[in-house]
């Protein structure tokens, strides 16, 4: 996989889904071991849900919370944070809402679904950066109910990510990372490295809807697939 990577000579950005953070013990939602087959994300990941029962909502943010915590960047993350750093990659985009690609050493990273290591006030729209996950139903300052800063069903996408996203998807490869290619509208922006003439590369060892449009399909979990990469990259000296 190196040499396609080296290939684009640093014009390729990452998308990632929770497959890559699956080999750090993070859960899928869509896989079978997914948390979506114990809790329907209805009765969770809604601001319906959160209005009704913000309680239930919480306790199970927190518990996710402290499984991200808990758990270590794996090699593709780690990869990922060398690739930047060699200038190999220009970034990583993804629909995580976990901290691991910052903990791995990414710095460019781009967060579609917000993240689950923040809150933020319903009433003053503060955001706040939890350092352990809260007992009960956190409260602001100002006295309003806090909320996880993340991306519930049915909700828009931060503004500025997205365009972001779209602008380094319209020019650049981009190797797609563990993700079922599912859930919109970032499941569409691969194609916009199509449009262009750019590659798309899929790593994921299942097939995907995606599957049938990239360049590149390595069939295998993303650490093992980036095994190779990492052992070359930490090798090599004058790398590039
Ligand atoms: P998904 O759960 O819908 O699909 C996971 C994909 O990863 C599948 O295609 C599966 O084949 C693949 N996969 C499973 N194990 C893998 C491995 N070891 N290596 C590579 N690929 C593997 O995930 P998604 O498409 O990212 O769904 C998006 C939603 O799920 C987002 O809203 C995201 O916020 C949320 N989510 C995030 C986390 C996290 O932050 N770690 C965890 C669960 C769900
Ligand atoms: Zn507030």
């Amino acid at each position: 996989m190196l040499d396609i990577i080296k290939s684009f000579k640093g014009r390729l950005v990452a998308l990632t889904g929770a497959g890559i953070s699956a080999d750090s013990g993070i859960p899928t939602f869509r896989g079978k071991d997914g948390l979506w087959n114990r809790y329907r994300p209805e009765e969770l990941a809604t601001f319906e849900a959160f209005s009704r029962n913000p309680k239930l909502v919480w306790e199970w943010y927190s518990w996710r919370m402290e499984k991200v915590f808990t758990a270590k960047p794996n090699k593709a993350h780690i990869a990922l944070a060398l690739l930047e750093k060699k200038g190999l990659l220009k970034a990583v985009i993804t629909q995580n809402v976990d901290n691991l690609h910052e903990r791995a050493g990414s710095k460019n990273v781009i967060h579609l679904h917000g993240r689950i290591d923040e809150g933020r006030c319903l009433e003053c729209g503060k955001v706040i950066k939890f350092e352990e996950p809260p007992k009960g139903v956190p409260k602001c300052e100002c006295g309003g109910i806090i909320r996880p800063n993340v991306v519930w069903f049915g909700e828009m996408l931060p503004e500025k990510e997205l365009k972001i996203a779209v602008d380094l998807c319209s020019r650049n490869n981009v190797i797609v990372i563990g993700t079922s290619a599912v859930v919109q509208p970032a499941a569409s922006l691969p194609l916009f490295a199509k449009r262009s003439g750019y590659k798309i590369i899929e790593v994921n060892p299942n097939e995907t809807p995606l599957s049938s449009l990239c360049d590149y399909v390595v069939r295998k979990r993303a650490a093992e697939a980036f095994e190779d990469v990492l052992e070359a990259i930490s090798e090599e000296e004058d790398f590039q």
